[in-house]
């Protein structure tokens, strides 16, 4: 059982506390992945979603879709919500082509799911990807993947963004 202190009140996953924490217990024990992917998700359009339907009806979008997301992941990764209407998944051992795989079936999965709406509606979700060293700090691959979540929703939104960077 996760301390409180720890998940979030509404979506009950990892809450900001709880993503640091896991993160900084895997970077001191795992000896064995040498690169962890970062995946950050945005709902699209969601102040719309509130708008139309209201705070309540938002809510209950952010619940369903961390409880979707939680029924994919696997055991060794971490998800949270990281604030407002975004969440995060962070995955031990993962490179690129295993990554993009999980965010395209998770993309298309949210994509296709109902969230009875009245009168029904699409949610869909942008995700930025980053790919890290087992030594990169949290921050730097949220920044990187923070800037590929930008490219995501300026390329149209429903989308999964990874850009190798230029050194
Ligand atoms: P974009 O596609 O660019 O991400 O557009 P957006 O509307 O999703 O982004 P924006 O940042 O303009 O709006 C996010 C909205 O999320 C605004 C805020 O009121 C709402 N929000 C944040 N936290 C919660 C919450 O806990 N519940 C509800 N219902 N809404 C929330
Ligand atoms: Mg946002
Ligand atoms: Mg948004």
């Amino acid at each position: 059982m996760k301390q409180s202190s720890q998940l979030d009140q509404l979506t009950e996953v990892l809450n900001r506390r709880g993503v640091l924490n896991f993160f900084s217990r895997y970077q001191q024990q795992d000896k064995y992945s040498k690169i962890y992917s970062l995946l950050l998700f945005d709902v699209d359009h969601f102040k719309q979603i509130n708008d139309q339907y209201g705070h309540s009806d938002g809510d209950r979008v952010l619940q369903q879709l961390a409880k979707n997301l939680k029924s994919m992941i696997r055991n060794q990764d971490g998800f949270g919500r990281w604030g407002g209407e975004e969440f995060i998944l962070l995955c031990p051992g993962t490179n690129l082509e295993q990554a993009l795989k999980v965010a395209e079936k998770i993309r298309l999965m949210i994509s296709e799911h109902n969230f009875e709406l009245e009168p029904s509606k699409q949610v869909t979700v942008s995700i930025g990807i980053s790919i890290n060293k087992l030594s990169t700090p949290i921050e730097v691959a949220i920044e990187r993947a923070d800037k590929n979540l930008y490219a995501a929703k300026a390329n149209g939104r429903n989308r999964v963004h990874y850009e190798v960077e230029k050194h």
